[in-house]
């Protein structure tokens, strides 16, 4: 019976895991699959594939993960979010994944297609919120589902308070774990580890890492998380933004401490935001050692 990520859980130490995005040109795949191949010998845990907001990307998606469970050694998570499609097409993604021997599912609800911060609209015949898919995934068969948090509120949560809630409640739908969005700085997710914790939920929380390696990934997080860069962090970057040498070399070592510090936490999983990239993660992977776990 193929491994669930909740067994990596399960075990004794943290889960390693590393996110990848599905190729859109011959040359992008090329890339992603050098990167898979030079990320595999670090044996993680698992590794995600990311759901497109609409188009072909979306069948690259099933299409990876797939190929990821029957070529290599790699757990495969393959994302699916809720947006544009019926309940009828989830139900038919989900066989298909089953089938394909791809059991492991981060289930979300997307962003609005073209503009993501644009106004959401279910699906006339669909699901409104991730909660909705997680119910939707468990009762179709034995998967094992995940979710998103953000240390810093979802932009779209009017509180933090009520942030958790509905993370709580994707807990209480089915899901098994979460995976936050990125963030720099340690006390954002032990604040929000703290909070699901006071709502009564022990779920494990996976933290979510990219290294800064150029100086518009700053500007790109600010995007991507909807929360604003750390402003003492921040500053440190923006006093080597002449040599990009350094803010790599800075991003690396600022992603290895915020790491370390998370493991002495008892973080349950570390999950780099790879870019389809190996290298950085890899140098954040060789500073902390995880070699030993090989
Ligand atoms: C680890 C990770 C991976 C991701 N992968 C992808 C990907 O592959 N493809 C992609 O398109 N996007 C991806 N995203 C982005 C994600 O789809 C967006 O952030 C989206 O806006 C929210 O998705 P969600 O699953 O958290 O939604 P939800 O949990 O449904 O939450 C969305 C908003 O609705 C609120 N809410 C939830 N339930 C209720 C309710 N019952 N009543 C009222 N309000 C409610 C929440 O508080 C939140 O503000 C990812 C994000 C993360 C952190």
């Amino acid at each position: 019976m193929a491994r669930m990520v909740r067994d990596y859980l399960a075990e004794d130490g943290p889960t390693f895991s590393f996110e990848f995005f599905p190729p859109k040109s011959l040359d992008e795949d090329r890339l992603l699959w050098k990167t898979i191949r030079e990320l595999e010998p670090l044996n993680p845990s698992f590794v995600s594939v990311t759901y497109g907001a609409g188009g072909s990307t979306r069948a690259r998606t099933i299409e990876i993960t797939e190929q990821i469970a029957s070529d290599t050694t790699l757990l495969p998570v393959a994302h699916l979010t809720a947006v544009g499609h019926s309940v009828a097409e989830l139900r038919s993604i989900a066989g298909g994944l089953a089938a394909a021997g791809v059991t492991n599912v981060l289930a979300l609800r997307g962003d609005p297609p073209g503009d993501p911060e644009g106004e959401w609209v279910q699906h006339p015949e669909g699901v409104a919120y991730a909660s909705d898919l997680v119910r939707l995934m468990r009762a179709h068969g034995d998967f094992c589902v995940g979710v998103a948090a953000f240390p810093n509120g979802h932009p779209r949560s009017v509180t933090l308070e009520d942030d958790t809630a509905q993370l709580v409640e994707k807990f209480r739908s089915g899901a098994e774990y979460a995976i936050t969005n990125m963030f720099f700085i340690a006390e954002d997710y032990l604040r929000l580890r703290d909070r699901v914790t006071a709502a009564g939920c022990d779920a494990p929380i996976i933290a979510g890492l990219m290294p800064v390696t150029n100086i518009g990934m700053i500007r790109r997080s600010e995007q991507l998380t909807g929360a604003p860069f750390p402003a003492k962090l921040g500053a440190r970057f923006a006093a080597v933004a002449h040599d990009p040498k350094s803010v790599r070399a800075m991003g690396i070592y600022e992603t290895s401490k915020l790491a370390e510090r998370l493991l002495e936490e008892g973080v349950p999983g570390v999950h780099f935001y790879t870019l389809n990239r190996s290298k950085a993660t890899r140098e954040v992977w060789a500073n902390l050692a995880l070699g030993a776990r090989l």
